[in-house]
C-alpha cells in the first residue's frame, strides 16, 4: 500500500501549508493596506513546515508576534490557560469553548507534538456535548490547532478520532478482550480484579472504571507524558501482538496515562470509543478545520462557521468525495495537509486494490413506480441476483482482490474465483475494477442456488480442493479500466467497455441477464421470468442521461423492484437488535422477544422501530440468544433513543443486522425511528414485523437509515392517498 501512496504525490518544491502561510501573509498584508490597519505582522503559518524536521522545538519570531499581538482571543487565552504550568494549561485544555483560537489555544505549540491529553480532553468534552453540531466544531477546532501546530500528527489524530488504525479494509482491528485490560489496570493500579469486575459491572464502562482506578496508582517515578503519535504506534503494536507481551504493552502505556488519557485509552482498546463520531461527521470536522485554517488571519475564527458556510459547503463536498472514491486517510491525510482543496480529487485517485463503498439501490413497489420515475429515460432492467455482492480489483501487479458490501477483504473467500480469473479477459488487460454478484451455482443442473446455500461455504482458510459450493459471478458494472476511472461516464458506455474486454464463461462468469426497454408491460413480464430464473426481481438502470455510478450513495438511478412488490411496503428492513426481552412458556431460559432499531446516519443513533418476536424457529431463538448474551451491556447506550416503557430485560452492543419483513409502517406514540421527519412528535413503527433472516453482510451502521424509513412511510399507499385528499382539501379550501 506503501508503495502506490507515494506515486499519488509529486514531489513540489513547497507544501501547500507554506504556501497557505504564504497567501495568507500576502491576503493580510493587502487588506491591511485597503483597509488602513496598523501594521501587525501577520505570519500565520503552520509552526511546522515542511523540510524543517530536525528544526529545535521553538517558533519563529514571526509566529511569535503573531501569537503574542493583542487580540480578544489572545485576551481570553490568558484567561484560560496562560501563566498556568504546562500541566494545569493541559488539563484547562477546552477547544469547544466559543473563543477558542487554534494556535494560542494550542497549549503544545513550543513541542510541537501533540499531546495524548489534549486529544482526550477533547474526546472528553465531545462526550459532554449533547448537540451534533457543537460536537463536530468541537472536533474541528482541534483539527485545527493540529494542522497549524503539529501537522504531522493530523493522521494518527484523525484515525484515533474513529478508533481505527488503518483503513477498514485492512482489518487491522484493536479489539483487545476485557479481561485482558482487567488485568493490565489491576498490575498498574495494585486494584484487584474482582473489584474492577464489579465497577465494570456497575458503571457498564471499563473505560471509566480504569480513569477512577487511577487515583489509586503507587509510582516510583512519574513516567513522561504521552503523546498522540506514541500512542497510536503503541495502539498499532497492540494490535499485531498477543499474549502476556499484549498485557505489557497495555500496561506500559496505561502506567503513563493522566487523567481522561485512561479512559480513552481503554476504550480504544475494547474498540469503542462513545464519543458518537463517525465517518460523516469527522470528514465535516476536518472540512470546518481547513476552513477555519484558512481564515485564521479574520481575527474572527471562531465564527468561521457563520461567515463561510458555503466554503465549508464546498470543502466537506470535495473532502467527502475524495474519501468516497480514496477511503484511505493515509493517502487523504498527507494530501489534504499538502495541496489546495480543489486539487484533492485529483491527488487522491481511485485505484484497484482499494475497494469503493457501491452505489446503493432505492426500493420501488411496482412498474407503475418506475414508470413514473423514468419517464422519458433510456433504461435497462438487469435481473437481480441473491447472493453477495462482491467488488473484484485487478491490481498492475497482477492481483486479486475481492470485497464486500461492507468493504471487508473476502479474497480469502474465493481462491477458486482466483484461480479462474485470466478466462473473464480478451485482450490486453491490465488493470479493473468490477461490480457483481456472486451466487451459489448448481453444477449439474446449470442453475442458481438459492442465498442460504451460499452462506454455508467457509469464510477463511478455503482451500480450492475442500470447496463445496460452487459459485457463479454476475457481472453488472466495470468501475475502472486499464488505469482509467469510468465512474462519470454513463452506463451505457461502461458496458460497452465491459462486453468489450471481458467475456461469459458458463457456470463461472456471466453478465448479468438484461433487458434494454422502456415498454412497461415488458419489464413486468421481464420481472416474472428474473423470479423463475431464481432472482430476487430487476434492478432498473438509467443509461445515458444521470447514469454515473455514484459511488457510496443510493442512488435514484437505480430502483430496485423485488418479486413482493405487490406487499404494502415493498422492501424489507435490515434493523440492529439493541434489546431482548426474556421468553415465558416454550421460550423460558432464552430471549422471546427482541427490540430492533434503524440506524439515523445524520444524527448517528439508533432509533428504536418496533419490538418483535415472530418468524424465528425454535433454533433462530436459541442462537439468538447464545450470540447476543456475549453482548450484554449493564445500560442503554447514549446514542439509543426509545422510550422507556420499553426498556428490554438486556441491551445489547449494537453488532448484529437483522433483515425484516412487516406488514405496513405507522406513525407511533413510543418509537423514535425518523422521529421529526414525518411528524415532529412521534416516530415511525413496523406492524406486524417478521423476522428474515441474520444479515452477516451489513455493519450496524448499514442498517437501515432513518430517513430510508420516512422515505418507505411516505410511500405507502394509504398515506399517499391521504396527502392527496388533505392536498385535495387544502386546493378546495383555497378557491372558495
Ligand atoms: P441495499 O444494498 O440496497 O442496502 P440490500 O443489501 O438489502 O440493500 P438489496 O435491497 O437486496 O440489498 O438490493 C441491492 C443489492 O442487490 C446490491 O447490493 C447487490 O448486492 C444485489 N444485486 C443483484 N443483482 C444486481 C444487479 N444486477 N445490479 C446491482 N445490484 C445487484
Amino acid at each position: 500500500m506503501q508503495k502506490s501512496i507515494t506515486s499519488f504525490f509529486k514531489p513540489k518544491d513547497e507544501s501547500q501549508n507554506s504556501k497557505y502561510a504564504e497567501d495568507a501573509r500576502k491576503k493580510e498584508t493587502k487588506s491591511a493596506s485597503i483597509e488602513e490597519k496598523p501594521k501587525v505582522p501577520t505570519p500565520v503559518k503552520t509552526i511546522k513546515e515542511e523540510g524543517d524536521e530536525n528544526a529545535l522545538p521553538t517558533v519563529d519570531s514571526e509566529e511569535k508576534m503573531e501569537l503574542e499581538a493583542p487580540s480578544p482571543v489572545k485576551v481570553r487565552k490568558m484567561e484560560l490557560n496562560s501563566g498556568l504550568p504546562e500541566n494545569e494549561a493541559s488539563e484547562a485544555y477546552d477547544p469547544s469553548v466559543e473563543t477558542y483560537h487554534p494556535i494560542n489555544d494550542a497549549y503544545w505549540k513550543a513541542q510541537r507534538t501533540t499531546p495524548y491529553l489534549a486529544l482526550a480532553r477533547t474526546f472528553q468534552v465531545i462526550e459532554e456535548t449533547k448537540g451534533r453540531l457543537k460536537m463536530i466544531d468541537t472536533l474541528s477546532n482541534f483539527f485545527c490547532s493540529v494542522m497549524l501546530v503539529s501537522p504531522e500528527d493530523l493522521l494518527p489524530c484523525v484515525y484515533l478520532s474513529i478508533n481505527q488504525l488503518a483503513p477498514a479494509y485492512e482489518g487491522l482491528e484493536l479489539g483487545v478482550a476485557e479481561t485482558t485490560l482487567m488485568k493490565a489496570i489491576c498490575k498498574a493500579t495494585g486494584r484487584n480484579l474482582a473489584h474492577i469486575k464489579s465497577q465494570t459491572q456497575l458503571t457498564g464502562d471499563l473505560g471509566i472504571v480504569a480513569e477512577q482506578s487511577r487515583v489509586s496508582q503507587r509510582m516510583m517515578f512519574r513516567p513522561k507524558p504521552l503523546n498522540v503519535r506514541g500512542v497510536f504506534a503503541k495502539l498499532k503494536e497492540i494490535a499485531n501482538i498477543s499474549g502476556q507481551a499484549k498485557i505489557t504493552l497495555v500496561y506500559d502505556v496505561f502506567v503513563a496515562c493522566r487523567h481522561a488519557e485512561a479512559r480513552f485509552f481503554i476504550r480504544s482498546l475494547i474498540g469503542k470509543l462513545r464519543i458518537g463520531i463517525a465517518e460523516q461527521s469527522l470528514l465535516t470536522a476536518l472540512a470546518i478545520a481547513l476552513v477555519k485554517r484558512n481564515h485564521i488571519n479574520d481575527c474572527k475564527a471562531h465564527k468561521v462557521c457563520d461567515i463561510y458556510k458555503d466554503e465549508i459547503a464546498d470543502t466537506t463536498l470535495i473532502l467527502k468525495t475524495t474519501y468516497s472514491q480514496c477511503p484511505n486517510y493515509d493517502i487523504v491525510i498527507p494530501a489534504l495537509l499538502k495541496y489546495d482543496i480543489k486539487e484533492l480529487q485529483d491527488r487522491c485517485p481511485m485505484h484497484p486494490g482499494m475497494p469503493l463503498r457501491p452505489m446503493l439501490a432505492q426500493p420501488t413497489k411496482g412498474v407503475s413506480e418506475v414508470l413514473e420515475r423514468f419517464s422519458g429515460m433510456q433504461i435497462t432492467c438487469e435481473w437481480k441476483y441473491d447472493g453477495e455482492r462482491a467488488q473484484i480489483h485487478l491490481n498492475k501487479d497482477g492481483e486479486i482482490s475481492i470485497f464486500s458490501r461492507n468493504s471487508e477483504n473476502n479474497t480469502p473467500k474465493y481462491p477458486d474465483l482466483i484461480a479462474r480469473s485470466k478466462s473473464l479477459v480478451k485482450g490486453n488487460v491490465e488493470t479493473y475494477i468490477l461490480d457483481s454478484e456472486i451466487v451459489a451455482w448448481d453444477i449439474e443442473r446449470k442453475q442458481i442456488l438459492p442465498f442460504q446455500i451460499l452462506t454455508t461455504r467457509k469464510r477463511k482458510n478455503v482451500d480450492i480442493a475442500d470447496i463445496k459450493v460452487q459459485v457463479c459471478v454476475y457481472i453488472f458494472d466495470l468501475l475502472y479500466f486499464n488505469g482509467v476511472s469510468l465512474v462519470t461516464k454513463p452506463l451505457s458506455e461502461r458496458r460497452k467497455i465491459l462486453m468489450e474486454h471481458f467475456q461469459e464463461v458458463e457456470g463461472e462468469w456471466q453478465f448479468a441477464t438484461a433487458l434494454d426497454t422502456t415498454d412497461m408491460d415488458e419489464v413486468q413480464q421481464f420481472l416474472e421470468e428474473s423470479i423463475k430464473g431464481n432472482c430476487e426481481g430487476l434492478m432498473v438502470k438509467t443509461l445515458d442521461e444521470e447514469a454515473t455510478y455514484e459511488i457510496a450513495k443510493r442512488s435514484r438511478n437505480w430502483l430496485k423492484l423485488k418479486k413482493d412488490y405487490l406487499s404494502n411496503v415493498g422492501d424489507s428492513l435490515d434493523l440492529v437488535v439493541i434489546g431482548g426481552y426474556k421468553g415465558k412458556g416454550r421460550r423460558t431460559g432464552i430471549y422471546g422477544g427482541f427490540l430492533l432499531a434503524c440506524y439515523d446516519t445524520e444524527n448517528e443513533e439508533y432509533q428504536s422501530i418496533c419490538k418483535i418476536g415472530t418468524g424465528f424457529t425454535d433454533e433462530d431463538l436459541r442462537q439468538h440468544s447464545e450470540f447476543l448474551s456475549a453482548h450484554v451491556i449493564s445500560s442503554a447506550k447514549s446514542y439509543f433513543r426509545y422510550d422507556p416503557s420499553l426498556e428490554p430485560d438486556a441491551w445489547f452492543e449494537p453488532v448484529q443486522v437483522w433483515e425484516v419483513k412487516c406488514a405496513d409502517l405507522s406513525l407511533s406514540p413510543i418509537h423514535r425511528a425518523a422521529i421529526g421527519a414525518v411528524d415532529p412528535e412521534r416516530g415511525i413503527s413496523l406492524r406486524f414485523p417478521r423476522f428474515i433472516r441474520i444479515r452477516d453482510d451489513k455493519s450496524p451502521e448499514n442498517a437501515t437509515d432513518a430517513n430510508q424509513v420516512s422515505l418507505m412511510y411516505n410511500s405507502q399507499d394509504q398515506v399517499k392517498n391521504n396527502q392527496k385528499s388533505s392536498d385535495q382539501m387544502d386546493m378546495e379550501s383555497d378557491f372558495y
